[in-house]
């Protein structure tokens, strides 16, 4: 293999490392922390596969620099738009520029018609098949090598073929390559957006299985009552009564579905003082009908008096004591008793959640709060860690201990504002 060949392969090889680093980026971003990509990861490739391209090029001489540098800059403008675009346009001169030569002015209108060109063509271009994505990177590359071989003829430096030819197989190479390679990444990123979608559309339609039970329970009182209260032998007071207590029950489910929407519907994301008192008894309420579903009594001691506030998410906040509480009555099939206790202790909040169900082994408690550790058929391992995200979001503590055959208490500590 003679030496432009092998420098052009290095070339390449700028091209696809920042490409792999990318990927990787993309992977970190997304599938551990269930964020949204950040559109500007995607610009660190063109960048730096332009940089290493012109930073160690192909053949030297005096005049003309010669290196991959259309590739990064071709594919960096496609697929991340027009404003990538000028500024990809603006790094090649300040890096070309103090290299001298009459090759800064061919690279420079070479790169400012490929930049106009695909400024008007970037909007279409993510929007076609990978077919024509190929065959549209192929010709640009193809017609950007043409002008500068005009332009090199133009100046008075014609070039033979014995370099021409060779470096422009190794640039639709390469071009094919990276598109393909870029598109594979991109797919790969849309099926995990898709499969971490599908796993919130599963918790809250677990959520809605188990509402849709809670509901029933004070429908089928009210309407109960509602029957009773149509027997024209009943005297007004006790109607009224009954009419009471079937309202109130009706309230409930209101209550009951409220609540479920709330968790279901995306929240508006708002840091406020948030009064554990009050939280502790509101969902408390949400959970008891499930609790008298599943045979459960639920025992919630308060402090005499509030003495404190904790700074976080209220929705947030809820959403991680009712994943606990949940898990407590779900582990106690047979019914049982469930504590909730309150304190206040050297500027913080203490909250005690103790069960008395199946408990866990040691092995189950040290992966408790991994994702999709579950034990359940229908469980989806996600409520721990959302949970513990929470609170530690909070700044908060959140300590397990389990014994198994016997319960399972979550000590849950809450800085005080
Ligand atoms: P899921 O409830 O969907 O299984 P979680 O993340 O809420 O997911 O819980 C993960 C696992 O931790 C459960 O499957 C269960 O084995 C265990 N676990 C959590 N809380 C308790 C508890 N209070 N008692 C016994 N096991 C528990
Ligand atoms: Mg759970």
């Amino acid at each position: 293999m003679d030496l432009l060949t092998k420098d052009l392969l290095i070339n390449f090889l700028f091209i696809l490392l920042p490409l792999f680093f990318v990927q990787m980026l993309y992977q970190l971003n997304y599938a551990y922390r269930f964020k949204k990509v950040k559109e500007w990861i995607f610009s660190i490739f063109p960048i730096v596969s332009i940089m290493l391209c012109m930073l160690f090029p192909v053949s030297v001489n005096d005049q003309f620099i010669w290196d991959l540098r259309r590739i990064p800059f071709i594919l960096g403008a496609l697929y991340g738009g027009y404003k990538l675009v000028f500024f990809l346009l603006a790094l090649i001169i300040v890096i070309r520029y103090p290299m001298g030569g009459d090759g800064f002015y061919i690279s420079l209108y070479t790169h400012m018609i490929l930049a106009v060109l695909i400024a008007f063509l970037s909007s279409h271009y993510l929007k076609m098949t990978l077919k024509t994505k190929l065959l549209v990177s192929v010709s640009l590359t193809v017609f950007s090598i043409i002008i500068s071989l005009i332009s090199l003829n133009m100046f008075g430096y014609p070039i033979n073929e014995d370099f021409w030819i060779p470096y422009t197989v190794i640039n639709v190479i390469s071009i094919l390559i990276t598109t393909a390679l870029l598109e594979i990444i991109r797919n790969n990123m849309d099926v995990l957006q898709k499969i971490m979608k599908a796993e919130k559309l599963e918790i809250v339609s677990h959520l809605a299985a188990s509402i849709s039970h809670e509901v029933r329970n004070p429908l089928t009182v009210s309407k109960g009552f509602i029957q009773l209260s149509c027997d024209e032998k009943v005297d007004p007071a006790v109607r009224k009564g009954y009419l009471n207590t079937a309202i109130h029950e009706l309230d409930r489910a209101a209550d009951i579905i409220n609540d479920y929407l709330m968790f279901a519907k995306p929240a508006f994301e708002k840091e406020e003082k948030i009064s554990i008192y009050e939280e502790i008894q509101h969902v408390v309420n949400v959970v008891i009908p499930l609790a008298k579903m599943n045979g459960v009594q639920v025992h919630l001691s308060l402090p005499n008096e509030e003495k404190g506030f904790a700074l976080g998410e209220r929705k947030k906040l809820e959403q991680s004591f009712i994943n606990i509480l949940k898990n407590g009555i779900e582990s106690m099939p047979n019914g049982g008793h469930l504590h909730i206790s309150l304190g206040y202790q050297h500027h913080s909040i203490h909250i005690h959640i103790c069960d008395e169900g199946s408990g866990m082994t040691q092995e189950q408690l040290n992966r408790l709060g991994e994702p999709y550790f579950t034990t359940k058929k229908q469980g989806t391992g996600l409520g721990m860690m959302v949970s513990f995200s929470i609170i530690q979001s909070m700044k908060g503590e959140i300590n397990v201990t389990s014994e198994e055959g016997k319960g399972t208490c979550f000590y849950i500590k809450l800085p005080c504002q």
